[in-house]
């Protein structure tokens, strides 16, 4: 069964490399490797925007093997490409990171690293929308800071969260995403015409809507009535079940529309490995046997333990969709991170469903 954009299909492929040449029914090839996908959907490989590690493997680290691990273990899970997310305790511990980073960019073996994705240190130091982020790592919002870490990672962040009610963050908006780095809103609290003006200043996404968000929220005003409001900006869920309840996934798929919603691990080292202590950057964090990452003696979630293709798994399940849409909420990444980009692809056990 192939995943396409008209939706599924029963049909052959044949592939030079990661380039599809041919797709159709009996398709005659002499000498190629046949290789049986049968009972299994093929589809491109999915990319995370926002994954802090897995694998035992975390981002918070100057030491690079660390990343290539991870892509050596990600295809497993479905991943063949991924933004390294991370941010350091202060501007010069993120800028080293970035920097000892930056080479493996474009060079890793297996899941391909394409950039960088700053989560911080431009967020809402209010309690509950920051998360658990601690207060002492943000930062306000200051277009030199950011040219200083966009060079020490060489050129290589490509994606950049800000909470846009912080005083100059519009500003720094305007700037970044007009050097084609995309600005995605989050760990925010803005009111809607702040964000209606972050979005017209160039901001295009919103980072896992429904967290990074307060416990009680005004029942009508709140940042998720808001931004299922503003139509311009892609959204990013975790379809982990735990982040958001899996009728809240279905909901806010319902709400936003399959062309606006995006999905994201937010994993950190601990996905796909067993329960216990795990690090954070500078947190501690504990991963019960309910796979559930905390702060240790807080409810506060601190990153999640999904493998993307668990993900995949749930967002058909939870959101009620079939695996031709689920597909191409990552296709539109694909073509916003990795443009004309032959993209690997994957088979994986999935029914056929509505597409
Ligand atoms: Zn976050």
């Amino acid at each position: 069964m192939l995943a396409l954009p008209s939706g599924p299909a029963r049909a052959d492929l044949l592939c030079e490399g990661a380039r599809i040449v041919a797709i159709g029914p009996d398709l005659d090839a002499p000498g190629a490797r046949v290789i049986d996908a049968g009972g299994l959907t093929v589809g491109p490989g999915f990319i995370d925007i926002h994954v802090h590690g897995g694998g035992r493997h975390s981002f918070f680290t100057k030491d690079h093997q660390r990343i290539e691990a991870y892509a050596a273990w990600a295809p497993r899970n479905g991943v063949t490409s991924f933004l390294v997310s991370t941010v350091g305790t202060d501007p010069g511990d993120t800028a080293a990171i970035l920097s000892a980073l930056a080479p493996t960019i474009g060079s890793t073996a297996g899941a391909e690293a394409l950039g960088f994705h700053l989560e911080g240190p431009f967020l809402s130091p209010e309690d509950g929308y920051r998360g658990a982020h601690p207060l002492e790592n943000l930062a306000r919002p200051d277009t030199r800071l950011f040219e200083k870490l966009q060079t020490a990672s060489g050129d290589r962040i490509r994606l950049l969260t800000v909470a846009p009610e912080l005083e100059g963050c519009l500003e720094l908006i305007r700037s970044v995403s007009s050097r084609g780095i995309c600005v995605a809103l989050g760990h925010t609290n803005a009111d809607f015409m702040t964000l209606a003006r972050a979005w017209q200043a160039g901001a295009s996404m919103f980072t896992h809507l429904g967290n990074g968000c307060a416990l009680n929220i005004p029942r009508h005003d709140n940042i998720i009535q808001r931004v299922l409001a503003l139509p311009g900006l892609m959204v990013s869920l975790i379809p982990d079940g735990i982040h958001l309840p899996p009728f809240v996934v279905s909901n806010l798929i319902k709400g936003l529309g399959p062309e606006r919603t995006l999905f994201t691990t937010d994993a950190m080292s601990a996905a796909g490995a067993p329960p216990g202590e795990y690090s954070l950057g500078s947190l501690k964090v504990a991963v019960g046997g309910d796979r559930v990452v905390r702060l240790p003696g807080t409810g506060i979630l601190a990153g999640s333990s999904l493998r993307m293709i668990d993900g995949f798994y749930n967002a058909a399940r939870f959101g009620g969709i079939g695996a031709g849409q689920a597909w191409r909420s990552w296709s539109r990444l694909h073509n916003l991170f990795n443009p004309g980009a032959e993209i690997p692809l994957i088979a994986v056990p999935f029914p056929a469903g509505p597409g």
